[in-house]
């Protein structure tokens, strides 16, 4: 990835909606082959920002680059590149083949090899031959959405942009299709630049994520690097439960929250000197003794949520509210309003300065 000139390169870009800015002063560089997924809670500027990659909109200012050359007034369908629309962009009453051929078709290419290439796609996105000439509208919801990255894939863009596509899939079906889309990445090597709100989504799929808040990009990096040492608070809290305490750090080298309690510090970021304490749920244990991690409180023990695998507790110190996760395999023997001491060791936590 180092090195070679990145596929797709923003400078400064921005959008204006009247005196708000949708999308502002975005640089960024995505490689070619990249999975890459801007994450962003809704109204952050997302689906502004693909659009005007894709070329359905343009930006205000700045320059968006494909392949080193400036393409901001190039419109969509005169880019080598592709908007997979979720699947109700496809055209109803016709069979899963003709929607597949349709930029086949488009380009002139002749009718059997149009099929040939169709079954060739179904085959990689794991819809049955048999398909092929089944009406769209007879497809499950699931079997769509594979029916429209295949016609998507037709038309063998350099890059695929996908806006949401599968937010309106329950759980389950969304889960597998997170993997065979991640799977279908693999075996294409195309570049795809994925938009999501959920965070949880962008980890599973990425090579790297792209966090926007109010149109503007406030952290990338690889999924292990946006969980692992989030920059900000909002960063921290966007990946999922998390525990929170503000804290400062004092003379003598400790952080002290506003409760009066003290904590050994992580890593100080520099010029560190107020922020946020962050710790994740898995890193809070129950401790039988206090000296057995480096900061240790005790709590009551007033609930548990179990979450499949992990079993989840929620510890209540005064007005605070601590999460700690633990393995459902590993033994614990707390009863609800029980006192439970639970701790971490200092290098578990981040601090972040948001
Ligand atoms: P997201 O996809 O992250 O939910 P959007 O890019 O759709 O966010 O919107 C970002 C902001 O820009 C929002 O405040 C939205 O209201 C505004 N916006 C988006 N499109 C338009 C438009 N065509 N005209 C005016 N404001 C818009
Ligand atoms: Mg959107």
């Amino acid at each position: 990835m180092q090195g070679a000139e990145p596929i797709l390169s923003l400078k400064a870009v921005r959008k204006m909606f009247g005196p708000q800015a949708a999308v502002d002063s975005i640089d960024l560089d995505i490689a070619e082959g990249e999975f890459f997924t801007i994450v962003g809670p809704s109204g952050s500027g997302k689906t502004t920002m693909l659009r005007m990659l894709a070329g359905m909109d343009t930006p205000t200012s700045g320059d968006i680059l494909l392949n080193g050359k400036r393409i901001n007034d190039v419109p969509a369908n005169k880019r080598p590149t592709c908007m997979v629309f979720q699947s109700l962009a496809l055209f109803p009453h016709r069979t899963v083949g003709q929607n597949i051929e349709f930029p086949l078709k488009i380009r002139g290419e002749d009718p059997e090899r149009r099929k040939a290439r169709a079954l060739q796609l179904m085959d990689l996105l794991r819809l049955p031959q048999s398909y092929y000439a089944k009406n769209v509208l007879k497809c499950s919801g699931g079997e769509r959405q594979r029916v429209a990255l295949a016609r998507a894939l037709a038309y063998d863009p350099q890059i695929l942009f996908f806006d949401e596509p599968l937010s309106a899939i329950d759980y389950k079906l969304r889960k597998t299709l997170e993997k065979e889309l991640k799977d279908i990445h693999r075996e294409t090597k195309k570049t795809f630049v994925y938009i999501t709100h959920s965070l949880e989504e962008a980890m599973v799929m990425s090579d790297r994520i792209g966090v926007m808040r109010a149109g503007k990009l406030v952290q990338v990096g690889t999924p292990q690097e946006i969980y692992s040492t989030p920059n900000t608070r909002f960063v921290s809290e966007f990946v999922g439960d998390v525990n929170v305490i503000p804290v400062t750090l004092g003379s003598d080298g400790l952080l002290h929250s506003p409760t009066g309690a003290t904590y050994k510090p992580p890593r100080i970021p520099p010029g560190f000197r107020d922020g946020h304490l962050v710790i994740r749920p898995e890193y809070l244990k129950f401790l039988a003794s206090p000296g057995e991690a480096d900061n240790a409180i005790s709590g009551s023990l007033y609930n548990e949520y179990a979450l499949g695998s992990r079993i989840q507790y929620q510890v209540r110190v005064g007005e605070t509210v601590f999460v700690v996760e633990k393995l459902r395999q590993q033994p614990f023997t707390g009863q609800l309003d029980d006192t439970v001491t639970i701790g971490w060791d200092a290098q578990d936590a981040i601090l972040v300065t948001d």
